[in-house]
């Protein structure tokens, strides 16, 4: 296993729209070990492919918030099915946008599918954390982001804000 370097913000990688995975090869098994591993080191919540710049489809997860009893999930080619009507706020955060949160509403429940690692179809339902943060990853593997749910001012400015440490970093 090992940590990957995380594709941050406004990295043009981040707005792909990533490919089904066909087969569950040693590379896919490889790949989310890795991306297991880059998640607790960040630490995080959740982490899609494309975070490290793989565009595959496939997200990993653990929101059970303890070091003692981690509960990692690997999601292959995962899709809501279904969304509740009633919508909840969270301030959600994201590795590709580092020390930033802001308010998001989304769907409070959530039905979804994905395949596991031995290759079972796995249909769940989520609501709380777990709800917010699969929708969250789910985005990633379209190339949407949290920001894009925040108003123009507000995206605007966390842009200039990534952009500006960027040429800051390549040194321009
Ligand atoms: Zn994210």
């Amino acid at each position: 296993m090992s940590i990957r370097p995380l594709v941050i913000l406004p990295d043009s990688k981040l707005r792909l729209v990533s490919k089904p995975i066909k087969e569950i090869t040693s590379e896919i098994r490889q790949l989310a070990d890795d991306m297991l591993e880059t998640m607790y080191d960040a630490p995080g919540v959740g982490l899609a492919a494309i975070q490290i710049g793989v565009p595959v489809r496939m997200v990993t997860m653990d929101v059970s918030k303890s070091e003692d009893e981690r509960q990692p999930m690997v999601l292959i080619n995962p899709e809501i099915l279904w969304a509740s009507e009633e919508k909840r706020v969270y301030e959600e955060g994201c590795l590709s946008i580092p020390e930033y949160y802001e308010e998001v509403e989304r769907p409070d429940r959530v039905r979804f599918r994905y395949m596991n690692l031995q290759g079972e179809t796995i249909e769940q339902d989520a609501d709380g954390l777990l709800a917010t943060c699969v929708q969250h990853e789910i985005d990633h593997l379209n190339g949407v982001l949290f920001i894009d749910y925040l108003s123009k001012l507000k995206r605007d400015r966390v842009m200039t804000k990534f952009k500006k440490a960027a040429r800051r970093e390549a040194g321009v």
